[in-house]
């Protein structure tokens, strides 16, 4: 049985049992990757719930060190997720709403911190929205059956992606492995049941709370990030300055993106120095903003109210990117094991690969001579962000012209992203090295430089990342420059010669997939 369905059957199991608890003291939200207030399904039925029954809603954060651990959650993500509670804090604080937030350093604790803190409060009703990892899903089944053992009604929400998992089929009525007629499928729901764009209003302010018993509540510190995952002075300074946190932020970045650059997205997303995305991930990965709040927006700004798959329009090519995100999560949710170290294409897991580390710290630091390479890997240590068509290139060339392990690429994003998914990485690092869902066909090799004189052109990426070599202005040259004479000027500055030889690497890689995956 999958998670998804443990999950399921759970809600359903105890549907009735939990429809006959009664009000309690108060109505607690937990929050976990969807930190905002506004359009917020599980919190807006926490506040319907505590409204109903006349009584204040508390709201929870717990911090889980093991759990930034194993999700290996970036230093950078950490401190975002820490910066963003500070926003919520406020933000329910001027509804009089408090969010108490408590570390648990044992994420197996974490279900019997929540039922002990509901106990202590006179919780009976508890909301949190589902996430779709393995661990998470099983651990929301347990806990819908645990709650309701000690009279707590525990309610899990789907809310993360626009499309509910499980909602779209294939026409025999199984899971869509398939990216092209899945997201036909996801705009036609869409156009069927609008109202699934429909916002959730922020929570209703608390009117009956008299702070003095909450006191302690209200005055929880949100605290620094655990030692393993703590930034140098530096990196604080650099990130706070890159990032501010916060769903307003994200509001304004998402309002600004749709009235400056959402109409030429089509035109400009591929190209790394022209700005042309919306760099929402950061917020999509933290919650401070919701994916429906995204296509919602899009959609209202453009005279085509029916959703299409028109990837000629910049509206619409962008929506269709911000499902690729609900794919992934529906995958996650119909194949997890995928969450454990499998391809998703169980013939390329005999692929033999590569386990040179030389040659993965070069990759790390950018250094492989290759420029376009190196640039994104530069720009996601200095920023923790890299845009998606160098994700595609660093990724191909890690698993291609290096035949690296992908894997080895996958932990490596997900330790140094701001914007680290299981489900998006995942299925970018599967996509990339051909052995994913719907993936780039094993034979479609990138060649990198082909890659840096398609998309930058004129090499600006190249020379804000890759300070060795900016000064070389001529836009031919800087993308390959010990081959088209400028090798003095590259070595004089201490910038690598090539790692691999593109055509050797390619007819290796070609070799072995055909080996690993028993084709002639
Ligand atoms: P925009 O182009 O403005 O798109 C809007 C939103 O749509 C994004 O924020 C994102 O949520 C979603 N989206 C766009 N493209 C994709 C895509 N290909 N797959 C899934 N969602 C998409 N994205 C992450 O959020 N976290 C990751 O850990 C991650 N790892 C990746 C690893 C690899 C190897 C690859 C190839 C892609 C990865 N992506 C990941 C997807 C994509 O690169 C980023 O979502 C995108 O670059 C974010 O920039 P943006 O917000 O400006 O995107």
């Amino acid at each position: 049985e999958r998670p998804i369905e443990t999950l399921e059957k759970a809600i359903k199991g105890t549907q009735a049992d939990r429809d006959r608890i009664q009000a309690g003291k108060c109505v607690v939200h937990w929050f976990k990757c969807d930190t905002r207030i506004t359009d917020n399904k599980g919190l807006r039925l926490a506040s319907n719930t505590a409204k109903k029954h006349n009584v204040p809603l508390i709201c929870l954060y717990l911090i889980s060190p093991q759990d930034f651990e194993a999700h290996l959650t970036a230093p950078v993500r950490v401190d975002f997720i820490l910066r963003n509670l500070h926003v919520l804090k406020g933000d329910l604080g001027d509804l009089n709403i408090p969010l108490y937030v408590e570390t648990v350093e044992k994420r197996r604790n974490i279900p019997s911190k929540l039922i002990d803190l509901c106990t202590t409060w006179g919780a009976r009703h508890v909301f949190c929205n589902a996430e779709y990892e393995v661990d998470e899903l099983r651990r929301e089944a347990a806990l819908t059956k645990a709650c309701l053992e000690t009279g707590i009604s525990f309610n899990v929400v789907h809310d993360s992606c626009v499309v509910e998992p499980g909602k779209l089929k294939s026409g025999s009525g199984g899971p869509i492995s398939v990216y092209s007629p899945w997201l036909k499928k996801w705009c036609a729901y869409l156009n069927q049941n609008p109202n699934e764009l429909d916002k959730f209003p922020p929570p209703d302010k608390n009117a009956r709370i008299a702070r003095s018993k909450y006191s302690e509540l209200f005055d929880t510190e949100i605290p620094a990030a655990p030692a393993s995952k703590q930034l140098t002075e530096d990196e604080r300074k650099r990130f706070h300055s890159m990032w501010p946190a916060g769903e307003h932020e994200a509001q304004n970045r998402l309002h600004k993106f749709v009235l400056e650059r959402i109409a030429k997205y089509h035109d400009t997303r591929n190209f790394p120095g022209a700005n042309g995305t919306s760099v929402l991930s950061p917020h999509l990965a933290a919650g401070t903003i919701s994916a429906r709040t995204l296509v919602r927006e899009a959609r209202e700004a453009t005279p085509v109210k029916k959703l299409n798959d028109d990837r000629k329009q910049g509206h619409s090519m962008w929506i269709a990117e911000v499902a690729w995100r609900d794919f992934y999560k529906h995958v996650l949710c119909h194949w997890p094991y995928i969450c454990m170290n499998k391809p998703f294409k169980p013939e390329y897991s005999k692929i033999e690969w590569q386990y040179d580390l030389d040659q993965f710290s070069k990759w790390t630091e950018g250094k492989t001579g290759f420029p376009i390479v190196d640039a994104a890997m530069r720009q996601v240590a200095y920023t923790g962000y890299m845009p998606n068509r160098c994700r595609m290139i660093v990724a191909s060339f890690l698993a291609k012209d290096l035949l690296l392990d992908w894997r080895m690429g996958e932990k490596w994003f997900m330790e140094h992203l701001i914007d680290g998914d299981f489900a998006s990485n995942n299925g970018g690092w599967g996509f990339s090295a051909s052995c994913g869902v719907d993936p780039q066909p094993y034979f479609r090799i990138f060649n990198p430089l082909l890659q840096s004189e398609k998309f930058d052109a004129k090499g600006d990426y190249i020379r804000k990342w890759v300070p060795e070599l900016a000064e070389i202005q001529d836009s031919r040259g800087i993308h390959d420059p010990y081959n088209r004479g400028h090798g003095k000027l590259a070595e004089t500055n201490g910038y690598p010669r090539p790692i691999v030889d593109h055509k050797e690497a390619r007819d290796r890689a070609l070799a072995r997939y055909r080996a690993g995956i028993g084709r002639k």
